[in-house]
């Protein structure tokens, strides 16, 4: 049996923080104790509000997609909501896959309740009946807790049929993953649900036009839904008032690598890299940090100051996405790292469409190159990994190829790997 996630959070239960408030503390196979720690207000508020007030109050608070892209949820369940095309579906991404990202497991295997409260608020609001949880197959443990929330829920009146007695009915079920990277993206999970191979759909249509089984379909990330019980719980506008103007509300960061407390943490937006990193305990002789995971980029030692939020790092040249923080310090050999990255991408592509299942061949290839040669005679290889880098960006059909070469990219541009 692998050791519990909550093992990972140095600041679990800390009663002023958000997110993390009840992991460690709570009973997370009991629904009583989740009651007792203010579990199922939030629903309630929900059935007072009524679909369209709760999406009013995720559009009022701000809430954007934490999987990494960071679309805004009240659009997506506005636009989900309003399809004539029936059923709906609400779909949670648990397919937590990111190099370096475990923050949906810990809040799966501390809080799971929480989670199975967030899907019904969400599905309530789309008007969908019949949600999928999408876990990793690797989260064994996570599955059996969400299961076994599932399983209470139902048995308490809180899922099945006219749920608190407000004449709405849901059903819950999960679907584990079977290892492919290239499943947490949404369209490949939805194929994957509906028994195909994990390939990706061309976009748009938007799954909340088209989505699984062809009906529309909200996709929220784990971390999203949850967030969506504060929003309920304090109001859109003191939920809006945490973080920033443009990315509010408390975040999760996985923090890992060159650190004494690696684990996830939650912050506001806005804190700094370096405040983050000064909770994790960064070590001497800091090199680098990688931003987003594998299709992130890098950030050098005398950029600590840079705001986490979704703006503050994209206009510094990288991405915040799911809230991978990796530390690098000068012990670890970069162009071993970058190797490491290339072979995951080439790994982990479903080989549908040329520039990624060729390009991830060729960008690993040269990387090894380098590697082997210790950097001696790459400008010739650099070359060649620019170009192959831009037909993946340009011409891949989903976000793996798309981003396959960020942090290559990145590491030769901000970090002077090479010159
Ligand atoms: P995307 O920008 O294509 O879409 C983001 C979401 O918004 C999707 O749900 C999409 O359907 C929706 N959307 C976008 N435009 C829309 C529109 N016009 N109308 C309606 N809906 C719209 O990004 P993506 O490819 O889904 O995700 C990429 C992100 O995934 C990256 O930022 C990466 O960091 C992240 N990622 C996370 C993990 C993880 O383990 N959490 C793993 C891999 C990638
Ligand atoms: Fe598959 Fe890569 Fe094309 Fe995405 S970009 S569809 S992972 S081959």
């Amino acid at each position: 049996e692998e050791p519990p996630a909550v093992a990972a959070v140095p600041q679990a239960g800390d009663p002023s923080l958000t997110l993390l408030r009840r992991i460690g503390v709570v009973d997370p196979s009991s629904l009583d104790d989740y009651r007792a720690h203010g579990g199922y207000t939030a629903l309630r508020r929900a059935f007072a509000l009524g679909p369209a007030g709760v999406i009013r109050e995720v559009t009022d608070a701000g809430l954007v997609g934490r999987g990494g892209a960071a679309f805004p949820t009240g659009r997506k369940w506005q636009a989900t909501a309003s399809q004539p095309d029936h059923p709906h579906y609400l779909v949670c991404n648990a397919d937590e896959s990111e190099p370096g990202t475990f923050k949906d497991r810990v809040l799966m295997e501390g809080d799971p309740f929480a989670l199975v409260e967030a899907i019904t608020i969400a599905s309530y609001a789309v008007c969908a009946h019949r949600a999928f949880v999408y876990i990793r197959g690797e989260y064994p443990r996570a599955v059996r807790r969400v299961q076994h929330a599932i399983d209470q829920a139902r048995a308490r009146g809180l899922l099945g049929d006219d749920i608190l007695g407000q004449g709405y009915h849901l059903d819950i079920e999960i679907r584990r993953g079977a290892g492919a990277y290239i499943c947490g993206e949404e369209t490949a999970l939805f194929n994957s649900i509906e028994g195909y191979r994990g390939e990706p759909r061309s976009k748009p249509p938007f799954p909340v036009e088209k989505g699984l089984f062809g009906k529309p379909t909200a996709e929220n990330n784990v971390e999203t839904l949850v967030n969506v019980l504060p929003v309920l719980a304090m109001g859109a506008p003191a939920y809006a008032a945490i973080g920033t103007a443009r990315s509010t509300g408390p975040k999760l960061f996985c923090v890992s690598g060159s650190v004494d407390r690696p684990g996830v943490y939650e912050l506001p937006f806005g804190a700094t890299l370096g405040e983050l990193l000064d909770l994790a305990g960064v070590r001497a002789g800091l090199r680098a940090v990688l931003l987003g995971g594998a299709a992130g980029g890098f950030v050098r030692p005398d950029e600590l100051d840079l705001p986490l939020t979704f703006e503050g790092t994209r206009d510094a040249g990288t991405t915040l996405g799911s809230g991978v923080v990796m530390a690098f310090d000068d012990t670890v050999p970069l162009p071993r790292l970058l190797l490491r990255i290339a072979e995951f991408f080439r790994e982990e592509s479903c080989g549908q469409c040329v520039p990624c299942r060729v390009g991830t061949v060729r960008q690993e290839e040269a990387l090894r190159r380098i590697a082997d040669r210790t950097g001696a005679g790459a400008a010739d290889d650099i070359a060649l990994l620019r170009e192959v880098g831009r037909a993946m960006r340009d011409a891949s059909i989903c976000g793996l190829g798309q981003t396959a070469w960020n942090a290559v990219e990145s590491a030769i541009d901000r970090l002077g790997a090479w010159t």
